[in-house]
């Protein structure tokens, strides 16, 4: 089984297209969490996504805000402004959509959360520290997390050894070593510098993690931001891919 791993779209619809169009051949669809948020295409990037085959799909902390259950206080300013808006846009069905996810699952020897296993839905694993933290919260030889934006591999050779972080080889199948913490980046919102979506091909028989960037039309999502009276901050963060 091959799996498109995607998250953090983050209502991009243009970024997520451009990875669905541009994937390598897969069967399966993994997406992390953050459907919506930030940008200004919610509905249609929930409806894109559950229309996927063979699909998991976890909920995140910007669309359970969306659903309002976290108050908006736990957001910054810009980040909560964006939340009211997509509460207001988002329709009936795409929010029951989005309430019939869970927030974390295993799936053979991949556990799959939105920010950690320890805290499905809040905790950022960003370090080796915050790795260490989590590989007591799953069995299997794998976990596979959002929420950062960041492309991030933190590996655990042995059982009571210190996380190492592992560097990012792209466009290039590695072969993957238990027991590992792995990032695929953000579809929509990247954060790591460089603009371009960000995602990963799984390959559970070969047991190998390809990391890969699409380009797309960035300066068109700024445009449709601005016009839809969200917070300018996160058009310009879309250009940087910070
Ligand atoms: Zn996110």
């Amino acid at each position: 089984m091959r799996a498109l791993v995607i998250s953090d779209i983050h209502a991009n619809l243009a970024a997520l297209d451009a990875v669905l169009e541009t994937a390598p051949e897969h069967d399966a669809v993994w997406c992390l969490g953050d459907l919506v948020g930030y940008g200004p295409d919610p509905n249609e990037c929930i409806e894109r996504v559950a229309s996927l085959e063979n699909l998991t799909c976890l909920i995140g902390n910007h669309d359970q805000a969306a659903l309002g259950l976290i108050p908006l206080s736990r957001f910054n300013r810009d980040a909560g402004e964006a939340v009211a808006w997509t509460q207001q846009m988002i329709e009936g069905e795409n929010k029951a959509y989005l309430e019939s996810l869970p927030s974390k699952v295993t799936l053979n020897n991949f556990t799959l959360a939105h920010g950690s296993p320890n805290q499905p839905i809040w905790e950022y694993i960003l370090d080796p520290l915050s790795a260490d933290r989590n590989f007591a919260a799953f069995e299997s030889d794998f976990c596979i997390v959002g929420h950062s934006h960041l492309p991030l591999i933190f590996h655990r050779p042995f059982e009571n050894s210190f996380a190492m972080s592992r560097p990012i080889q792209w466009d290039e199948a590695m072969v993957l070593t238990p027991r590992m913490i792995l990032n695929p980046g953000s579809v929509g919102q990247p954060r790591d510098g460089d603009p371009r979506a960000s995602f990963a091909i799984l390959d559970d028989g070969e047991t190998t993690w390809e990391m890969l960037r699409i380009d797309y039309d960035v300066k068109l999502v700024h445009s449709r931001i601005m016009k839809a009276g969200l917070p300018e901050r996160h058009a310009q963060r879309l250009l940087a891919g910070w």
